[in-house]
């Protein structure tokens, strides 16, 4: 009968593999935010511009972002606290500095 093939295959549980658990953690729903490794040497050596306080698209009084796009992962603080913990951030493509 076809649908007793079927019972077993709409059990099985769909996720990822929960290693402190028995039973699968949901999917996402959206991949994480791409973030690119950054050397410590040149992370001490430039003074490099790459959050949204030095772009010329952020709006400091609103911290926002006027083309769109959301700045939480790139304001400054964020990027820093992201390279302390994991020794990579989150550019944004769209950096533009004027
Ligand atoms: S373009 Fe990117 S870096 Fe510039 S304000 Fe928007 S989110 Fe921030």
């Amino acid at each position: 009968m076809p649908s007793d093939t079927l019972k077993p295959l709409q059990k099985k549980k769909i996720g990822i593999f929960n290693p402190k658990s028995k039973e699968k953690s949901k999917p996402r729903l959206r991949p994480s935010i791409k973030k690119d490794k950054v050397h410590p040497e040149d992370y001490l050596k430039f003074d490099t511009r790459f959050s949204c306080e030095d772009c010329s698209h952020f709006n400091s009084a609103q911290s926002i972002c006027t083309i769109g796009y959301e700045p939480s992962h790139h304001l400054k603080a964020q990027q820093e606290h992201q390279y302390l913990l994991a020794g990579n951030m989150a550019f944004c493509r769209f950096l533009e500095i004027d």
